[in-house]
């Protein structure tokens, strides 16, 4: 997964980060990537942080959008 942006031509940055859904607690694989430029700034962290505080998993996010 991409967060934040690459630039053209710019180096990627693979990390991986520890998320857990925020419905039903599973431990998300966090492979992750951003630009080189992006990876540590405040932006990132904020994303990141973001990210961290509303993410579900492929099976919530479906069950999710049934309910809508
Ligand atoms: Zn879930």
């Amino acid at each position: 997964m991409i967060i934040g942006r690459i630039l053209e031509n710019e180096k990627r940055v693979k990390f991986n980060v520890e998320i857990h859904c925020n419905n039903c607690g599973v431990i998300v694989p966090g492979g992750l990537q951003t630009g080189e430029s992006y990876f540590q700034t405040d932006d990132f962290k904020n994303e990141l942080e973001k990210l961290r505080q509303n993410y579900l998993c492929g099976i919530c996010r479906d069950k999710k959008r049934i309910k809508k």
